[in-house]
């Protein structure tokens, strides 16, 4: 093999999920980094490879990027793996592709499965744009202001979640982006258990709420962009807004009371607006 980084995608469920390339790559290379050896050896055995496997892992990351690209320097050939898909996808090798980039070593593609790619192409939601924004911080107060920074987004977005959080994450994005925004789940792709699941956030919540398996195993969450909005529509965007910035502060009487009095409107209308974000509707 020509010396150097070789970024090796592998199976993110289903282990015929790689590419022929792939598999000649990994025979052939001096050494496989793989985040976690045991469970890479695993994937290795099914496809009858040998090759030996090194431990590149969050943890080790910096350190062991400069061994791997000195032995690159020395004429060696290098795959990086993560434990699924495509490495530095939310997986490491970040440091190591940069080192080895800014040293002038090659860094080769040998591209297959990602996640993200995969819940796309099954979601029936746009793709001419979408934003990826991976794992959301584990704390309803981080994830809620990631939200918020996300509210006027108008392409796709894109979320790994863990079944963990998968509830609390689908509440609070019903709270914030409003229960009627169409969103798509799908969960343990390629797997026995593979779901796609669409429909508005509060359908969702709904499903969730009322199947325990639903929330289980991994997920790629994707949510409809917000409506491209001009003119009058700008103005409720606006009022929006407001409503949710307040109700962080304000019993929700006292918000529909200031959103009624700045725009003009009824503090019925803004009370009930109020209840629709708090997703209580
Ligand atoms: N590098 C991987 C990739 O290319 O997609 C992602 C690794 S990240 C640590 C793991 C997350 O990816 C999971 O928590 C889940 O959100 C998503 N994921 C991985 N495999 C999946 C699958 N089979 N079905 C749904 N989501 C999956």
């Amino acid at each position: 093999m020509e010396p150097g980084i070789y970024i090796v995608s592998t199976p993110i469920g289903n282990l015929d999920d790689i590419t022929l390339r792939a598999i000649e790559t990994l025979k052939h290379v001096s050494v496989i980094a793989a985040e976690d050896t045991r469970h890479s050896r695993r994937l290795l055995d099914h496809l009858g490879i040998s090759t030996a496997l090194t431990s590149l892992h969050e943890h080790n990351e910096r350190g062991k990027a400069s061994v791997l690209i000195d032995r690159v320097h020395a004429g060696e050939s290098i795959a990086l793996i993560s434990d699924a898909g495509t490495p530095l996808i939310s997986d490491p090798g970040y440091h190591l592709v940069r080192a080895a980039r800014e040293q002038g070593v090659r860094v080769v593609p040998v591209p297959g499965v990602c996640a993200l790619i995969t819940g796309l192409s099954v979601a029936g939601l746009a793709t001419d744009r979408f934003v990826f924004e991976g794992f959301l911080p584990a704390k309803r107060v981080g994830r809620m202001r990631i939200f918020e920074r996300l509210r006027a987004e108008s392409g796709t977005m894109v979320f790994y979640e863990s079944p963990h959080r998968i509830k609390e994450f689908m509440e609070d994005a019903a709270i914030v982006f409003g229960a009627d925004r169409m969103a798509v789940f799908a969960r343990e792709l390629t797997k026995r258990f593979e779901t796609v699941a669409g429909g508005s956030l509060a359908e969702l919540n709904a499903l969730i709420a009322g199947d325990g398996n639903q929330s289980k195993g991994e997920f790629v969450v994707m949510i409809e962009g917000a409506a491209e909005l001009s003119g009058e529509d700008a103005v409720a965007i606006d009022a929006d807004v407001l409503l949710l910035r307040l109700l962080q502060e304000l019993p929700i009487k006292k918000v529909a009371a200031v959103a009624a009095d700045i725009f003009k409107g009824s503090k019925k209308d803004m009370y009930e607006r109020a209840l629709l974000l708090q997703g209580r509707k």
